[in-house]
C-alpha cells in the first residue's frame, strides 16, 4: 500500500503560518488589554486597537468570544459592570457599551 504524502505549497503554509501568528498577536493583545483595563481603560482600547488592526491585515476572523469583549464602535475594551451593561432581552443577549452607548444585540444560541 502506498502512502500519500499531501503536498502543501509552500506560500500557502506560509500564510497559514502568518495566521497563526497573527491570532496569537491577537490573543496577546487581549490579554494586554485585559490587564491594563483596571488602571487604565483608554490603554485597554488601545490595544483592542492594535488587535483589530492585525485581524484587518490577515484578514483574521475573530472568534465570538473575543468579539463579545469590545465595542463594534469605539473599540474599549468592555467589562460588564464597569463599562458595559448586560441584559437579557427577548432571547437575545443585549450588551450595552457605557463609553459610547452602542448596544450589541447577541442571538441566543439554541
Ligand atoms: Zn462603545
Amino acid at each position: 500500500m502506498q502512502v500519500q504524502a499531501v503536498m502543501v505549497h509552500p506560500k500557502a503554509l506560509k500564510k497559514i503560518k502568518e495566521k497563526e501568528k497573527a491570532k496569537e498577536q491577537i490573543m496577546g493583545y487581549f490579554a494586554q488589554a485585559s490587564a491594563a483595563f483596571p488602571a487604565d481603560q483608554k490603554k485597554a482600547s488601545l490595544f483592542i486597537h492594535k488587535a483589530r488592526r492585525v485581524a484587518m491585515k490577515h484578514r483574521y476572523r475573530m472568534p465570538p468570544e473575543l468579539k463579545r469583549r469590545f465595542c463594534k464602535r469605539c473599540y474599549a475594551y468592555l467589562q460588564p459592570g464597569v463599562n458595559a451593561r448586560m441584559r437579557i432581552h427577548q432571547g437575545n443577549k443585549v450588551v450595552t457599551c457605557l463609553d459610547c452607548n452602542h448596544i450589541e444585540r447577541i442571538p441566543f444560541k439554541k
